[in-house]
């Protein structure tokens, strides 16, 4: 195989990630990354690194939408100094009921998967956007779309269908989860020897954990949309469903139209609840962890709430899993936030859990678990580009 260079497209509900990645037998070389986030604000971020990690751009443009972001990326990829990209993947949360494999985008495609933009609301429409744009702007190379629904498609019927009437199951109404190419790349680096139990907590701005068995999904918090599971940072998680009327009926008082209603209730439940709603403060783990130095005690409450939530749910998943072999913390937060890893797995030694002190004194991939503990307790880095680039090789090759 000669060298192809592969382009990963990764977009968030605010922000556009990309990397170059050149590709060849059994090599994968990064030699450029980048981001623009905080689209939709003054306080736009835009950055480039070169391939060993040397920022050659750090900007704070105004980004008023994403064609204006999405035009960032472009250009500097236009520039002339990285190759022009032989493929591009791009990451997409959910394709709903239909689309659940990894596959080459056509024009219908994209359609098929819009039509579904109720399962992943502030990830779809900017995904869909910049698959329109990467096939008009690239049109002579193929783009490749890879789902996070995808390692998640082992779940066993019990643990997707939802307890509802059957007329809103047969809409595909279910549980998908999501994070799940985070989670293929975490299986990825522990091959050859992965656990046969396995759980992995992703603590990112989005939080959610899965139980893996054999390398396979078992289960994952995630629902029918990334606002379902555990608390995270603007997310309720799951939460009672008379909440939801209530919220809904308070608002529709103010709001009579049903579409606009229905909106105002996802913003509070998706944009203004998990850390953010409990603090009142903010969503960033970093400004909490200060807050709660200074004495805050909403702040105190909001990351209590977190890391009782993460616990509970790695309680019910050693049932689930019938016990326990490896536990992996990854994301900004399960990465870089000793403190939570320490207070999540704090009252978790009666399911073998023990983590050592020193060792978790680290921020990045390590085992932080005590030497004799039954479970081991790692760090690893999510490397989803690097899986997108793993599946578009793949594709091509078929
Ligand atoms: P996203 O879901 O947007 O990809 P990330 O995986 O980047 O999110 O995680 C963002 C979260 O990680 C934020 O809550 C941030 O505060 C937290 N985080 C990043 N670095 C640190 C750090 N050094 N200490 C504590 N938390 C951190």
């Amino acid at each position: 195989m000669t060298t192809l260079p592969i382009l990963v497209l990764n977009s968030g509900s605010s922000s556009i990630k990309f990397s170059l990645y050149e590709a060849s037998d059994g090599a994968r070389n990064r030699i450029v990354e980048g981001a623009v986030d905080g689209i939709g604000t003054d306080l736009g971020k835009f950055w480039i690194k070169d391939a060993v990690g040397e920022k050659q751009v750090d900007q704070t443009p105004v980004l008023p939408n994403r064609s204006v972001a999405f035009k960032l990326v472009t250009d500097a990829l236009n520039s002339g100094e990285v190759p022009a990209p032989a493929a591009i993947g791009h990451r997409m949360v959910s394709g709903g009921p239909t689309v659940l494999e990894n596959q080459r985008i056509t024009p219908q495609l994209i359609d098929e998967m819009e039509s579904y933009s109720a399962f992943a609301p502030l990830h779809t429409p900017i995904a869909i956007y910049i698959m329109r744009e990467a096939l008009r702007m690239f049109p002579s190379i193929p783009n490749f779309v890879c789902l996070d629904t995808y390692f998640h498609r082992t779940m066993p019927e019990v643990v997707k269908h939802m307890p509802i009437p059957e007329e809103y199951s047969a809409m595909g109404v279910r549980r998908y989860g999501a994070h799940g190419v985070s989670y293929e790349s975490i299986v990825y680096q522990l091959q050859p020897n992965v656990p046969d139990k396995l759980i992995v907590a992703h603590l990112g701005n989005g939080a959610s954990i899965s139980a893996i068995r054999n390398g396979q999904c078992l289960d994952t918090s995630m629902g029918l949309t990334p606002t379902g599971g555990i608390i995270s940072g603007t997310r309720t998680g799951d939460i009672d469903p008379g909440v939801l009327i209530f919220i809904l009926r308070r608002i529709a008082k103010a709001t009579p139209d049903a579409d606009e209603a229905a909106d105002k209730l996802e913003t509070v439940v998706s944009k203004r609840s998990g850390l953010l709603g409990v603090s009142g403060l903010s969503n960033d783990m970093r400004d909490l962890r200060e807050a709660i130095k200074a004495g805050n005690a909403k702040a105190r409450l909001a990351v209590d709430k977190f890391c009782w939530t993460i616990a509970r749910w790695i309680g019910s998943y050693v049932a689930e899993l019938n016990g326990l072999d490896m536990l992996v913390f990854t994301g900004g937060i399960g990465e870089n936030d000793i403190d939570s890893r320490a207070e999540i797995c704090a009252g978790l030694g009666t399911l073998g859990i023990f983590v050592d002190q020193a060792r978790n004194s680290v921020r990045g991939p390590a085992v932080i678990s005590t030497e004799n503990s039954p479970v081991t307790v790692r760090v690893l880095s999510p490397l989803e580009d690097l899986m997108i680039v793993n599946h578009v090789v793949r594709l091509m090759s078929e």
